[in-house]
């Protein structure tokens, strides 16, 4: 990094979070507004670091119900069965339903678990203050936040999996309790990374340029 890469913050200047205009802050303790869209205006979004870690506590909390609890439950003519993902991963598994029991199981069971622990990651080196592999680091935020824009494919897959258990005559098929812990996963996970300023990757190293001149 040259010194004349400056941030904005460093100028002492606001980029707005959703045009990109730059401008000066205002003046005081308030918060300015964007003259460009009206967006609240600050150098880095607030409580940032706390605000992330709450949405991902929570996220972890829920996933632990979500693959605990049944997210389905199938009523058959023989009786009714409840099944954790896990445990419709391996129903789902035979010489034809291999490729649908494989998408449940990256999209429900690796994508968010991967999600929750490359955040804890960023969170734990942005608070360490850590200089090394920003550009590796803000790749992955990129990418967790790509895969956030995909998460609805979860609801596809089990709704596709209602359906397809559905088609079987004399069988019905409910939503568990699980679910609704899945749900609340997927929903708090894409808060998480909405909530976490990648920017901050690059505060600790702007911070050593200016200490050591
Ligand atoms: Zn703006």
């Amino acid at each position: 990094m040259s010194a004349t890469a400056a941030s904005a913050m460093q100028v002492g200047l606001q980029s707005c979070g959703s045009c990109g205009l730059l401008s000066r802050p205002a003046a005081g303790a308030e918060f300015g507004r964007c003259p460009r869209c009206d967006k609240t205006l600050a150098f880095r979004k607030p409580a940032s670091l706390q605000r992330t870690w709450a949405y991902l506590i929570a996220a972890a909390v829920c996933y632990i119900p979500a693959n605990l609890l049944p997210v389905l439950n199938t009523t058959t003519a023989t009786g009714s069965e409840s099944d954790t993902i896990l445990q419709g991963v391996v129903l789902l598994w035979s010489p034809t339903g291999w490729p649908l029991s494989l998408i449940v199981l990256i999209a429900s069971i690796m994508i968010p678990s991967a999600k929750i622990l490359a955040l804890g990651y960023l969170l734990i080196t942005v608070q360490r203050g850590s200089v090394r592999n920003n550009a590796e680091r803000l790749k992955l935020y990129r990418t967790v936040e790509f895969i956030g824009r995909w998460s609805m494919v979860d609801v596809f897959v089990d709704t596709f999996t209602a359906a397809l258990i559905q088609l079987q005559p004399l069988m019905s098929v409910e939503p568990g309790p699980g679910l609704f812990f899945f749900a609340a996963v997927v929903v708090l996970t894409m808060l998480a990374v909405e909530s976490f300023d990648p920017r901050l990757i690059w505060d600790a190293t702007n911070l050593q340029e200016v200490e050591n001149g």
